[in-house]
C-alpha cells in the first residue's frame, strides 16, 4: 500500500472535493485532540491511491483512506433520493459519512485499541463497539459545534437524525452489495445503529444526579426510531427493493439487541480496565 498524506495527494491532481472532505475532517480531528485530550501522535489522514473502498488506520497514528472510498462516497451520494429524509439533503449526507468514518478510525488511535488487541486479541468486538460509541458522541458535539456557531436554528434532534440517518445511508449499500462479508467484521447492522441511536438518545438526556434517563429520552429514541425506519422505506423505494431487510428488526429491536447487549457489556467490562490504563501512559507521554 502506497500512502500519502492528503495535502500532496490532492495537491497536483484537479480533485476539490476531496480536498474540502480532508479539510473539514482535519479540522474536526483537531477538535477531538482538544476535547479529549487523548491522543498523541496526533493522528494523521493519508490518502492510498487504490480501489478499495474500506478506510483503516495503523497503529502509528494514520487514518488512511484509499480513493476508491472518495469514489464510493460520491457514487453513493449520487444515488440518494434529493431529500433522503425530511430533514437532510443528499448534499449534506456525504460530508457527515466522511466524517463519521474519520470519527471511528480516530477512536480507534485514540482509544489504544490497537494496544488493546494486541494483548486480548478477543476484545475485538468491545473495541469496535467502543469506536461507534466515542464516534457518535464526539461527532454530534463537533456537528453541533459547527451548527450553532454558524446559528444554523438546526435542534439537536435535527441533528442527531442528521447524524443517525447518514451513518445509515453509508452503511446500508455495503449490507446490499455483501451483507455475509460486512457481518464477518462488524456484529449486524441493525444491531450497529440500535447502539448508536441508543447512544444519540442518552447524549444530554442523562441525570448525573439520579443516573437516570431523563423523560427526553424516551421520546428521543421513539423520534430517532421513527427517523430510521423512514430512512429504510426511502431506501428501498429509491432502489425498488420490494422487501426491506430492516424495517421488522427494527420494530423488535428490544428483542433482537438483548443477546448481543449482554455479550458486548461483558466483553467491554474486561477491555475497560486495559484501555483506562494506555490512556494514562498516553497522555503523560
Ligand atoms: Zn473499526
Amino acid at each position: 500500500m502506497f500512502l500519502t498524506p492528503w495535502e500532496e495527494y490532492v495537491l497536483n491532481k484537479d480533485l476539490p472535493r476531496m480536498q474540502y472532505l480532508c479539510q473539514c475532517a482535519d479540522r474536526m480531528i483537531a477538535e477531538f485532540v482538544y476535547n479529549y485530550n487523548y491522543s498523541a501522535p496526533i493522528p494523521k489522514i493519508y490518502i492510498d491511491a487504490s480501489d478499495s473502498f474500506y478506510p483503516c488506520s495503523a497503529p502509528d497514528g494514520k487514518i488512511i483512506l484509499p480513493h476508491g472510498f472518495f469514489q464510493w462516497l460520491e457514487n453513493l451520494v449520487e444515488s440518494l433520493p434529493d431529500q433522503i429524509t425530511p430533514e437532510i439533503k443528499k448534499k449534506n449526507a456525504g460530508l457527515m459519512m466522511m466524517f463519521w468514518v474519520v470519527a471511528h478510525e480516530y477512536s480507534h488511535l485514540a482509544r489504544s485499541h490497537f494496544e488493546l488487541k494486541k494483548v486480548r486479541p478477543d476484545l475485538y468486538d468491545a473495541c469496535e463497539y467502543d469506536a461507534d460509541m466515542c464516534a457518535t458522541e464526539g461527532l454530534f458535539r463537533h456537528t453541533q459545534h459547527i451548527l450553532d456557531s454558524r446559528k444554523s436554528g438546526v435542534t439537536t434532534i435535527n441533528n442527531k437524525i442528521y447524524l443517525l440517518v447518514s451513518v445509515f445511508f453509508y452503511l446500508r449499500p455495503l449490507i446490499d452489495r455483501d451483507k455475509l462479508e460486512y457481518e464477518k467484521h462488524h456484529k449486524p447492522f441493525h444491531i450497529r445503529l440500535w447502539w448508536i441511536l441508543e447512544k444519540l438518545a442518552w447524549i444530554d438526556n442523562f441525570d448525573p444526579v439520579t443516573a437516570q434517563p431523563t423523560e427526553a429520552f424516551v421520546s428521543e429514541i421513539k423520534i430517532l426510531m421513527d427517523a430510521l425506519y423512514s430512512a429504510e422505506k426511502a431506501y428501498i423505494k429509491h432502489n425498488q427493493i420490494e422487501n426491506s431487510l430492516f424495517i421488522d428488526l427494527f420494530v423488535r429491536f428490544a428483542d433482537t439487541v438483548k443477546p448481543y447487549a449482554d455479550e458486548i457489556s461483558k466483553k467491554w467490562q474486561e477491555a475497560a480496565p486495559f484501555v483506562k490504563q494506555f490512556q494514562l501512559i498516553k497522555i503523560s507521554t
